[in-house]
């Protein structure tokens, strides 16, 4: 099994990776199907108008998550890593204005929003709860090409047809191409101690097969600016964020506090929580706000490994350039592996698989930086994952906000125990992280569809808006 490090880490913008990044990325999919020969169609017939219905968690709170709104991004062309926030506006007020998009190297094509964009709650697709159907038509109204596309969670996206390949590969992981393809935390380990390697050399011997090591280094640095950088934005931010729930942004005004607190040399016993918590609201609330952020897995999860990375660097003086590729490596390693075997979606089995995996690939990642040995690791992934299960998914109003913003705070604190537990012990535990993970999954199947990502049970439910 081999998920690049840059499959789990991708820079993007908020409010939702499954529900903004994914059908946005679906929509230029789309396109570039249209722009292909790769379809057939009558001698002359020629696409002039598009339609595209939302289904399952996408329909039911893509309001909240601005799907809508990435689905006319994407269909001008715009896409999650070099869309510019500040621009977002202007694009969607000209297409609603004309009822047309034109993506560059296309024509222009008819498309109402109103009209040309459904919210289908009544037929959830087979595949995934996150299901889209995209259609382009003639000047007549006849239906010539139809792609269905599902949104997997954190940002990736894929057709039907790949979706079932996908599920029967899962049987032949081992068969991937690259010198440690471990598909379960069991190989991992299998595989380090036969190699004598970390975690990390691991995954970097996995990833120097489709790049140089400059290339690798030179992305990670990529993916820890982008995710730093949102912390700054963060903690600048001020005010109301979108969505009508009224929730304030609170960074600024704790990371000012928590400063004077600090130059003052204040006595403060709950120190770390209050480091990790704001840079992890930081975050959540550029997500909240759709800002620029990068997966991790997940944008509604993006703030937990940003969080315990930049509190790390603060309070270990030594922390390096190299510390930051090995936290990342290690985080992706773990991350890879949940994902394989069991979902990073909120819509599939709710938020363990959102923040509680955020929390186990943090906490492995520091671990690491810990020198924490392979099992150790393991150790510290399954500690923040255990104690995360049957965790929901709830937001209230279908928006990234309450309860996401401080779950993050929460799951970053999470994994600085896991890890710290996990460190002094001597990585033989209880309960194995790929049990743990086949819980979650089974526990994520047994879930009632209220629970994922749908807002219709949980807090969403029981919580007025006013
Ligand atoms: S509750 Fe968790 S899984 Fe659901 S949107 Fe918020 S962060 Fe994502």
């Amino acid at each position: 099994m081999f998920l690049s490090v840059f499959d789990i880490f991708k820079i993007g913008i908020g409010p939702s990776s499954s529900h903004t990044m994914g059908p946005m990325s679906a929509a230029n999919r789309f396109l570039k199907v249209i722009r292909s020969d790769d379809w057939p169609r009558p001698g002359g017939a020629h696409i002039a108008q598009l339609k595209v219905s939302l289904h399952g968690s996408l329909a039911f709170t893509g309001v909240g998550h601005g799907t809508g709104r990435a689905v006319i991004l994407g269909l001008t062309g715009e896409e999650p890593h070099s869309v510019e926030p500040d621009r977002i506006d202007a694009v969607i007020d000209a297409v609603e204005r004309t009822g047309l998009v034109r993506p560059p190297g296309h024509p222009a094509y008819e498309f109402q929003p109103k009209t040309n964009l459904i919210y289908d709650k009544k037929q959830p697709l087979p595949g995934h709860a996150n299901g889209m159907t995209f259609q382009g038509f003639d000047r007549d109204g006849r239906l010539l090409l139809k792609r269905i596309y599902y949104s997997i969670g954190g940002g990736f996206v894929i057709t039907d047809t790949e979706l079932e390949a996908m599920r029967g590969q899962k049987k032949n992981a081992s068969e991937e191409r690259v010198p440690y393809p471990f598909a379960s935390a069991r190989e991992m380990l299998d595989m380090a101690r036969g190699a004598g390697l970390s975690i990390a050399a691991l995954k970097r011997v996995n990833e120097e097969t489709k790049m140089s090591r400059a290339e690798l280094d030179a992305g990670l640095d990529r993916i820890w600016d982008a995710m730093n950088g949102c912390i700054d934005r963060g903690l600048q931010g001020e005010g109301i964020l979108p969505g009508g729930l009224k929730v304030r942004r609170r960074a600024r005004a704790l990371h000012e506090s928590l400063e004077a607190e600090w130059r003052s040399n204040r006595p403060n016993p709950v120190l770390a929580n209050d480091w990790l918590s704001v840079y992890a609201m930081a975050v959540n609330e550029e997500n909240a706000g759709g800002g620029r952020v990068v997966t991790a897995p997940t944008n509604g999860a993006a703030g937990v490994i940003p969080a315990t990375l930049r509190y790390f660097k603060r309070f270990y003086e030594a922390a390096s350039r190299e510390d930051i590729h090995t936290f990342l490596l290690t985080a992706a390693a773990i991350g890879g592996i949940i994902k394989h075997n069991a979902s990073i979606s909120g819509a599939e089995v709710g938020c363990q698989g959102e923040v509680g995996s955020a929390s186990a690939m943090a906490a492995a990642g520091l671990a690491a930086v810990m020198d924490g040995s392979p099992e150790q690791i393991e150790n510290a992934a399954e500690i923040a994952l255990e104690h995360h299960l049957g965790m929901t998914c709830d937001p209230i109003a279908g928006l990234v906000q309450v309860p996401c913003i401080e779950r993050n705070a929460l799951g970053a604190v999470k994994a600085v125990t896991a890890a710290s537990l996990a460190i002094k012990g001597d990585g033989t535990h209880f309960v194995p992280l790929d049990a743990c993970i086949e819980t979650m999954r089974q526990t994520g199947d047994d879930m009632s569809e209220k629970y994922k990502e749908t807002s219709i049970g949980g807090l969403a439910a029981n919580v007025v808006e006013c």
